[in-house]
C-alpha cells in the first residue's frame, strides 16, 4: 500500500514538473567539440534524470554481484539451521515417544547440521539412554559438567543413571551436587533427601528438610513427620548396636524427639514408653502412653502398658488399664483392651460385655457381615472355653478369626511387617508403613498378627544398604 501510494506520488510530481516545464519552454544550447546540441530545458532535466536512475541502477547491481558469495553462503547455513533445528525438534518428540533408536537419528543429524554440541547434548543423552546406550549416554552427560550453563542437566543424568544402577553413594555425591548447583529445586531437595535415606545419613536427612522446611519447599507438617520418623531410625541404630557400644541413653533421646516432633506417630509413643521404664522411669512411661491413647488409640499402646510391670493382682491391672482407656473409654480398642484384662482376671461376664460391645459397634457402622478382626474372635473363644468350657461354641469362634486384623502394611510394596520400621526391609520405602488391614491375600493364607507378647520396637533396616553409616 506504501509502494502504491509512493508510485502515485511521484507519477503525479513527475507530471507537474513536466507541465511546468512545458509552460515555461526555454533553450539550451552545448557546444563541444566542434558539435553543437540544441534542446529544451525539459529535456536536458529528462535526460540528467535518466543518467542518475541509470547509474543507481548499475551501482546497486555491482553490490549485488560483489556480496552474491557471501550472500549464498548465508542462505546455505539458514538452510542448514532451519533443518537442524526441524531435526532436533522432531528428535525431542522421538525420546517423548520412546523411540530411541529413531532419537538417535535425528540426534546425529541435527548435530551434523547445527554444529553446536550444546544445543544437541541433551538430545543426543537422552536418546542414548532410551536406545539403551548407558555409556553413551553418561558421556554425554558427562561432557555437560564442563559447560556451566549445562552443568545441572549433567548432574541430573548422571544422578539418574546412578539411582537406575543402585549405586546410592555415587547417587548421593551426585544429589549434594545438583544441591549445590540448584538448592532451591524441590525435586534435588527430594532427591538429596532419598539419598541421604538411602545411605542411612539420618543425621543429613534430617537437616535436609530443617533447610527444606526453613526455605518453604515443603510443609512443616510433611518435615515434621519425616524427622520423627528418622529420630526413630535413629533410636533403632542405636538399640541395634549390641554389647557394651549399645547406647540406651542416646536412644531414649531420639525416641523423645521422634515423640515430640510427631505425637501421632504410635511406635514413637510406644518406644518412648518401653525406653522410659527400662530406665526405670514408669510413671513417666505410663502417662505418655495415656497421653497417646487420649489423642489415638492404637493396640500397640496398650501392648507396651501391658509390659510395664507394676506391682499388684490382675484385678490390680483392670483397675490401671482403666485408667489408660480413660481418656477415649467409648473407643473400641478401649474395650478390647479391657476385654483383654478383665478375662485375665476372671471377669468374664465384663469381658463378653466389652467385646459385644465392640461387635455391634462394628456391625453398626461397617454392616453385619462386617470383619470384628481375629483379636476379637480369639477372645470370645477364649471366654467361652474360660466360663463355660465350651469347646463347640469357642470352636465357632476360632472359624472366624482368619479374618485378618490391622498390621503394619508397606503401602508401597503390601508386604506386612508386623513390626513397626521407618524403612521398609522389603522395597526400601521411607515412612510407607501404615496401620492397615492386609489386603489381596491369596486364599487360605493367615496375615501376621500383632503378638501382644512381643513389645514393639523400631527395628534396624534390613537391608544392609541401609544400614547407618
Ligand atoms: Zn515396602
Amino acid at each position: 500500500m506504501r509502494r502504491l501510494l509512493l508510485l502515485v506520488g511521484l507519477i503525479a510530481a513527475g507530471a507537474t514538473l513536466a507541465i511546468w516545464f512545458a509552460d515555461r519552454p526555454g533553450v539550451v544550447t552545448v557546444q563541444w567539440a566542434g558539435l553543437r546540441f540544441d534542446t529544451s530545458i525539459g529535456v536536458l532535466f529528462a535526460l540528467v534524470a535518466i543518467i542518475a536512475i541509470g547509474a543507481a541502477t548499475l551501482y546497486r547491481f555491482w553490490r549485488f554481484l560483489r556480496r552474491a558469495p557471501r550472500n549464498l553462503a548465508t542462505a546455505r547455513q539458514a538452510r542448514r539451521r532451519r533443518q537442524g533445528y526441524r531435526f532436533l525438534t522432531q528428535g525431542m518428540v522421538a525420546v517423548a515417544a520412546g523411540d530411541g533408536r529413531e532419537a538417535v537419528r535425528l540426534a546425529k543429524k541435527a548435530n551434523r547440521l547445527l554444529q553446536e554440541p550444546l544445543l544437541t547434548m541433551l538430545l543426543s543423552a537422552q536418546a542414548a539412554q532410551l536406545d539403551g546406550d548407558e555409556i553413551a549416554a553418561q558421556r554425554y552427560f558427562e561432557a555437560m559438567l564442563d559447560e556451566p550453563s549445562m552443568a545441572f542437566l549433567g548432574v541430573r543424568g548422571l544422578l539418574t543413571q546412578a539411582i537406575k544402577l543402585g549405586d546410592s553413594a555415587h547417587a548421593l555425591s551426585l544429589a549434594e551436587r545438583a544441591s549445590a548447583l540448584r538448592p532451591k529445586a524441590k525435586w534435588v531437595v527430594e532427591e538429596l533427601f532419598n539419598q541421604q535415606i538411602a545411605v542411612g545419613d539420618w543425621d543429613a536427612a534430617a537437616e535436609t528438610m530443617v533447610q527444606a522446611e526453613r526455605r518453604k519447599m515443603v510443609d512443616r507438617t510433611i518435615s515434621q513427620r519425616r524427622r520423627a520418623v528418622l529420630a526413630m531410625a535413629q533410636c533403632a541404630s542405636r538399640e541395634a548396636t549390641g554389647g557394651a557400644d549399645k547406647d540406651v541413653g542416646a536412644a531414649l533421646k531420639c525416641a523423645e524427639r521422634g515423640a515430640k516432633l510427631d505425637a501421632a506417630l504410635t511406635p514413637a509413643m510406644t518406644t518412648l514408653a518401653r525406653l522410659l521404664a527400662a530406665a526405670g522411669k514408669q510413671g513417666k512411661a505410663v502417662r505418655v502412653l495415656e497421653g497417646a491413647w487420649r489423642r489415638d488409640p492404637h493396640p500397640e499402646l496398650a501392648a507396651v502398658y501391658e509390659t510395664i510391670k507394676l506391682e499388684g493382682s490382675s484385678l490390680d491391672q483392670v483397675k490401671r488399664m482403666q485408667c489408660l482407656i480413660a481418656g477415649n473409654p467409648n473407643h473400641i480398642e478401649s474395650k478390647i483392651a479391657l476385654a483383654r484384662v478383665t478375662l485375665a482376671a476372671d471377669l468374664w461376664g465384663e469381658a463378653r460385655r466389652h467385646l459385644e460391645a465392640v461387635i455391634e459397634t462394628v456391625k453398626d457402622e461397617a454392616g453385619k457381615d462386617a470383619n470384628v478382626g481375629a483379636r476379637v474372635n480369639r477372645l470370645m473363644a477364649d471366654i467361652e472355653l474360660a466360663e463355660h468350657g465350651d469347646g463347640a461354641a469357642a470352636g465357632r469362634w476360632l472359624a472366624k478369626a482368619s479374618q485378618p486384623d490391622e498390621s503394619w502394611m508397606c503401602e508401597a510394596c503390601g508386604v506386612d511387617h508386623g513390626v513397626w520400621h521407618a524403612i521398609c526391609g522389603h522395597c526400601g520405602g521411607f515412612d510407607t508403613l501404615r496401620w492397615r488391614i492386609p489386603r489381596n491375600l491369596p486364599h487360605g493364607s493367615l496375615p501376621k498378627t500383632v503378638d501382644p507378647t512381643v513389645v514393639p520396637t523400631v527395628a534396624p533396616a534390613v537391608d544392609a544398604k541401609l544400614a547407618p553409616s
